[in-house]
């Protein structure tokens, strides 16, 4: 790496100190297909660069993902079910 590092900066360096460490687990090798993983039914929830890409990009998709799936489930979601039982309560009582 400093081989190639010289050859591009075309400088001769001396460094002082000099180390390579690898992040074997530091970024995921295989990617799901899922933006992010959601059980509305026990009410968890994983999202993370795992998810989409191993990337700052990846990881805030699937951030954005998850908080657009909580948004839907207490907005959109949430009313229709509570005006679908509404109507049942008002249908069954009357
Ligand atoms: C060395 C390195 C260099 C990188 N360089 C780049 C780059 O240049 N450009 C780029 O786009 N991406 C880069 N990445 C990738 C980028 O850092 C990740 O994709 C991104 O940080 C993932 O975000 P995340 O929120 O999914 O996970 P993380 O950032 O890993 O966040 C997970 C969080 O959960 C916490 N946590 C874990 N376990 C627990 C627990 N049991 N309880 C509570 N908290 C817990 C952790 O402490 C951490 O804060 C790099 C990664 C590495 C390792």
């Amino acid at each position: 790496m400093l081989d190639v590092l010289q050859r591009t900066l075309r400088i001769p360096l001396q460094p002082v100190h000099c180390k390579v460490h690898r992040l074997r687990y530091g970024v995921p090798a295989v990617s799901l297909e899922n933006q992010c993983l959601r059980d509305p039914v026990a009410g968890l929830g994983a999202c993370g660069d795992w998810c989409l890409s191993s990337s700052i990009e990846g990881a805030f998709l699937s951030g954005m993902s998850m908080a657009g799936a909580l948004l839907r489930h207490m907005t959109v979601d949430r009313p229709a079910t509570t005006a679908f039982s509404n109507a049942r309560s008002e249908t069954t009582a009357g």
